[in-house]
C-alpha cells in the first residue's frame, strides 16, 4: 500500500461527488448521469426524463425517508416556511405527523412551488396553517395600518377588521356595511380604530 521501488504508494481514485439530484446526498455511482444508484435505477424507469428536470423534482430515495422528512433540494424560503409552520404547531399545541410534512414537501418539491402556501395536498391544514403564521410574525401594528383589512391578532385580539364594507360582513345579520371610499375619511376610521384598539374599547363596525 505505501508502494515500493516498484510501485507508487497507492491512492484512493477520485469520487464522482454526491449524487446530482437536488433531494439526494447518497455518492454518486454513475459518471455519466452523476445519479446514485437509486436515482440511476428510478430514472431510467421513469423512461429517462430530462435530466435537469428529474434532478430537480426526484423524491429522495425510499431508504432516506423512513422516520424523515427531506427537506434538500427546496427552496430555502420554503424550507424556512415548513420549519416555521412546524414551530408554530407545536407552540399552539397541535401535532404534526411526519407523513403530513413529507406530503408538503413532495408537493412543493414536484410542482415547484415558491412558497408553503402553494401547495396542493389533501393535508391541507398544514400549508394554510403556515402560510398564516408565517405572514403573521412578517407582519407588525405598522405594517398592518395601511391595510384595508386588518389582522387583529397583532394587536392581541381575535378576528378582522375591514375597512372595506361587504366582503367580510358576508357573515354578520343585518344589511352589509358600504366600504368607506373616501381615503381621508378612511384614514381618520382607522387612525379611530387603532387608538380604541389599544385602549381597550369596544369596536363595533
Ligand atoms: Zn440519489
Amino acid at each position: 500500500m505505501s508502494g515500493d521501488g516498484e510501485h507508487p504508494a497507492a491512492t484512493p481514485r477520485p469520487a464522482l461527488g454526491t449524487c446530482t439530484v437536488a433531494s439526494c446526498q447518497r455518492l454518486a455511482a454513475r459518471p455519466h448521469t452523476g445519479l446514485c444508484g437509486a436515482h440511476d435505477g428510478a430514472w431510467r424507469l421513469a423512461g429517462r426524463p430530462e435530466l435537469a428536470i428529474f434532478r430537480r423534482s426526484a423524491a429522495p430515495c425510499l431508504g432516506d425517508r423512513g422516520g424523515r422528512v427531506v427537506l434538500a433540494g427546496l427552496e430555502e424560503n420554503v424550507i424556512a416556511g415548513l420549519l416555521y409552520g412546524v414551530q408554530a404547531a407545536l407552540a399552539e399545541g397541535r401535532r404534526v405527523m411526519p407523513a403530513t410534512l413529507r406530503h408538503v414537501a413532495a408537493h412543493l418539491r414536484r410542482s415547484g412551488a415558491g412558497s408553503v402556501a402553494a401547495a396542493r395536498t389533501p393535508v391541507r391544514w398544514f400549508p394554510a396553517f403556515a402560510a398564516d403564521r408565517a405572514a403573521l410574525v412578517r407582519s407588525s401594528v405598522e405594517t398592518e395600518q395601511a391595510k384595508d383589512v386588518w389582522d387583529l391578532r397583532l394587536r392581541g385580539a381575535a378576528g378582522r377588521l375591514s375597512f372595506t364594507g361587504l366582503a367580510s360582513h358576508r357573515h354578520a345579520a343585518g344589511p352589509p356595511s358600504r366600504p368607506i371610499t373616501q381615503p381621508w375619511l378612511k384614514a381618520a376610521a382607522q387612525a379611530r380604530a387603532a387608538q380604541a384598539l389599544t385602549t381597550n374599547e369596544l369596536v363595533r363596525d
